[in-house]
């Protein structure tokens, strides 16, 4: 899996913190450099991690904790934040020429995946923008490359135009191009010759594309295994070409890391796609803030406790608490949590939030519907109030009144109460530990 020991030693690091009640400034400053050993050790660029190590520590040194999160959790967010940064904040999307059509040039050195994203893009336009796309294979010299083009071509039905391998790719581009104005295509993705390594009269070749057509979006194919050398392609084909973004292809490989977390700092060139598998469906839009999360292994965990600080106030909090406390947690309030889920938005959606729960095995087998959650609330409501407040009383006779009250099966009544009792032992002992119900929930 791509990222997995940068992903593990960084979860390490932070898990150290989150076990600690008080950060402190060395706390902070020893992680930071597990931190930093980690982004090497994954082959992210020296002044990357340098400038990323910089902007955590004196933003962690200095933070406010914010009312309701704990210094750990911060210094979370905090790392968190400064990893989307450095991948580029927000996705990029494709530019649009003011009239059609757009014109996409793929470049990259020989096997990076070019002629397979060429392929994804067609296919990802149609799906997005029910496009009509053309394909120019322009690459002459790589054997076979214009017949995979071609044989992509059919797979997704989208033309191809091609002129076989004896002419100049500056014409076939031009021939291309009035085929694509006479068939009215939308977009033009122009697949490009590649080398093992930049050379001149390739870098010339491109440019003399370049300069015929002016494409839209000059998109450097970049294959994420090569780490941190990626970079140096990049900045070599930035030389010669208005390179307008990247797309990281095999990112379902067993990448490290350090092509997605140098290449836009030092390029300036913003990731658009990545490539994670060999199929024409598999490109996805690049997120900065998702790919962040996904490397600390967190789920969407920053969504979770801002979702958790709008819809549940301090003071609810503490009443709660002092609840649990005095082991008073009844029915009633058991409802009043069950409401506060709900708000919270679908059920399954909020789980995989929570740090460790995206990726669960368990996670696939769950299918939580908010109709269960209804049923649940319908079995409370038909207890009587003295009922609610004392689950004591329920014996067998009241739970077949509850049974027929709710409309659902004796067992489910059942099952509801042991789960009431279940999650009312566990707040306890929560309570009386020195974490709070929250910090057990995200911690390891
Ligand atoms: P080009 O020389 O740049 O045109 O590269 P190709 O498109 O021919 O791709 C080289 C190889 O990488 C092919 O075997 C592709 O199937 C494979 N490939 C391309 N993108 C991906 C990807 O995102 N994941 C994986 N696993 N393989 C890919």
């Amino acid at each position: 899996m791509a990222f997995e020991s940068l992903s593990e030693r960084l979860q390490n690091a932070i898990g150290k913190l989150r076990k600690k009640g008080k950060v402190s400034e060395a706390d902070v400053r020893e992680m930071m450099r597990e931190v930093r050993l980690a982004l090497l050790e994954a082959d992210v660029n020296f002044t990357v991690v340098k400038d990323f190590v910089k902007k955590v520590r004196d933003r962690a040194v200095g933070a406010e904790v914010l009312d309701s999160l704990s210094p750990a959790q911060q210094v979370i967010k905090i790392v968190n934040d400064e990893l989307t940064k450095t991948m580029g904040e927000a996705a990029a999307p494709l530019n649009k020429a003011p009239h059609i059509p757009t014109i996409i040039m793929m470049v990259g050195l020989q096997g990076a995946g070019k002629t397979t994203t060429a392929g994804k893009l067609a296919n990802y336009l149609m799906k997005t923008q029910k496009a009509r796309p053309l394909m120019i294979a322009a690459d002459v010299y790589r054997p076979a490359a214009v017949d995979q083009l071609k044989t992509i071509g059919q797979q997704l039905d989208v033309p191809v135009f091609d002129m076989g391998t004896d002419h100049d790719p500056v014409d076939i581009v031009k021939q291309g191009m009035v085929q694509a104005d006479l068939q009215k295509n939308d977009y033009v993705i122009i697949d490009t010759a590649g080398r093992l390594q930049i050379d001149d009269k390739l870098m010339t070749e491109l440019a003399n594309i370049e300069n015929e057509v002016h494409p839209t979006e000059i998109l450097l194919t970049v294959d994420a295994m090569t780490g941190q050398a990626a970079t140096e392609v990049a900045e070599g084909f930035n030389k010669r070409l208005n390179i307008t973004g990247v797309v990281l292809t095999k990112l379902d490989g067993d990448t490290r890391g350090g092509a997605a977390l140098s290449i836009r700092e030092v390029t300036g060139k913003p990731i658009k796609f990545t490539g994670q598998g060999e199929k024409l469906d598999q490109l996805d839009v690049f997120y900065p803030d998702r790919m962040a999360n996904r490397i600390l292994g967190m789920g969407d965990m920053l969504s979770l406790i801002e979702k958790a600080q709008t819809d549940y106030d301090e003071k609810q909090a503490q009443e709660m608490a002092d609840k649990i406390k005095e082991n008073s947690f009844d029915f009633n309030d058991f409802l009043d949590q069950m409401d506060q889920i709900q708000n919270m938005g679908p059920i399954d959606e909020i789980m995989k939030m929570i740090p460790g729960m995206a990726n669960n095995p368990a996670m696939k087998n769950m299918n939580i519907q908010p109709k269960d959650l209804d049923h649940i609330k319908a079995i409370v409501y038909s207890m009587t109030p003295q009922e609610r407040e004392n689950p004591d009383l329920l014996n067998a006779s009241r739970k077949r009144r509850l049974a027929g009250g709710s409309g659902r099966p004796v067992q489910e009544v059942n099952r509801v109460i042991k789960q009431f009792d279940t999650s009312k032992k566990m707040m306890q002992q929560m309570s009386k530990g020195n974490m709070s119900g929250m910090e057990q929930m995200l911690g390891n």
